[in-house]
């Protein structure tokens, strides 16, 4: 009976051997991927957005997000929800990074760690065409304001004298409301308004005033992420090999200025 014993546990220790052997044989094809879980909001093209009829995320973020997956070695899944959800969501372990034109401030540090900035940006107003009247962040005070809820535009928007601010879930519906009429301005990131402004904007609205506040882009991690650091050196892998030039010539139409 024992030897019976000593024979199957070997014949177990055997098959577990080749299972870990043929697992370590072929690594890259059979290894279990990692998922890398990505947050977005997605009405913020040219960084996210979601393609008219296969709602896939694309988008400037998007491409990276899968590219440093793809360096990382690790499957990427996007979720789509609320700007003001995409902290709270990292916190409780729901998702494992934010991208999302989400800017490096000193506020959300508190709360986050971010990897190093892949984007400079910066705000602008944008009013309808036949607006004369603003022209400048000044010409907003008392003046009815849309922004997207949770952004640094808000922030922005709240600091302005008089101002009536209304705060909405999505940039599509900022966007709507100014051209409704609702408000008289929206405060939204730079690159946006303009990318928007080659689009449905084009006839309606223009943008005015300066660029305020430059802002960098990074990817936000739960408060101390080791995953910060793996991706930090994915991205710098990335520019290295010129594929973040690639995609920022697809989304931008040139390559980013050199530093
Ligand atoms: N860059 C802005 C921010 O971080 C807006 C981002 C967004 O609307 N997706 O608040």
């Amino acid at each position: 009976m024992k030897k019976l014993h000593v024979v199957a546990g070997l014949l177990a220790a055997l098959m577990m051997a080749v299972a870990a052997g043929c697992g370590g044989g072929s690594k890259d094809a059979s290894k279990e991927q990692k998922v890398l879980k990505v947050g977005t909001e997605p009405t913020f093209a040219p960084f996210e957005f979601q393609e008219k009829d296969s709602k896939e995320f694309a988008g400037f973020d998007m491409d990276l997000a899968r590219a440093l997956g793809k360096k990382m070695g690790m499957k990427v899944e996007i979720q789509n929800m609320g700007f003001d959800a995409l902290i709270p969501a990292l916190n409780s372990g729901n998702i494992d990074m934010v991208a999302a034109g989400m800017s490096i401030t000193d506020e959300r540090k508190k709360a986050v760690t971010f990897s190093d900035p892949y984007y400079t940006s910066g705000l602008t107003i944008v009013v309808t065409k036949d607006n004369n009247e603003i022209k400048s962040l000044k010409d907003l005070e008392g003046k009815k304001i849309a922004v997207q809820i949770g952004t640094t535009g808000a922030d922005k928007a709240a600091k302005v004298p008089g101002a009536k601010v209304t705060s909405f879930n999505t940039n599509a519906e900022v966007f709507l409301e100014l051209e409704n009429k609702g408000v008289d301005a929206v405060i939204i990131d730079k690159p946006v308004a303009a990318y928007y402004m080659t689009k449905e904007g084009k006839d309606k609205d223009k943008m005015v005033g300066e660029t305020m506040d430059a802002e960098s882009y990074g990817f936000a991690f739960k408060k101390d992420s080791k995953l910060a650091a793996d991706v930090n050196k994915a991205l710098a892998e990335l520019k290295k090999d010129g594929e973040y030039d690639k995609i920022y010539t697809k989304w931008f139409g040139k390559a980013p200025a050199a530093k």
